[in-house]
């Protein structure tokens, strides 16, 4: 019988995943990554160029002046969750072999 690869793929052990997202700012720094793999877009006027406003962690468009975050248009838009609970949460529940409680 074949073996799903995907099923027997080495996991993200919680060292190496607090090594990796264990703070605000690489939790951060990796959904910028993944919304935008060649870097910032602006969502209005596709213009690559833009400021960043590090206490609210806002992209400002250098061509319309559109504020925008890496949340807005996710799933975490709205949320007052800290990117490393959402974090956690994603890898404990695509981790684990066992039911998990949803709290
Ligand atoms: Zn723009």
């Amino acid at each position: 019988m074949a073996r799903n690869k995907v099923q027997f793929q080495k996991g993200l052990d919680m060292a190496e995943f607090q090594r990796l997202y264990g703070s605000e700012e690489q939790c951060h720094a990796a959904l910028v990554t993944m919304r935008w793999p060649t870097g910032f877009i602006c969502p209005k006027c596709t213009t690559s160029k833009y400021s960043f406003c590090t206490p609210k962690r806002l992209f400002q468009c250098s061509g319309c002046g559109l504020q925008t975050s890496v949340r807005a248009g996710t799933v975490f838009q709205k949320s007052k969750t800290p990117l490393t609970k959402w974090f956690l949460a994603m890898h404990l529940m695509t981790c684990s072999k066992n039911d998990i409680s949803g709290m």
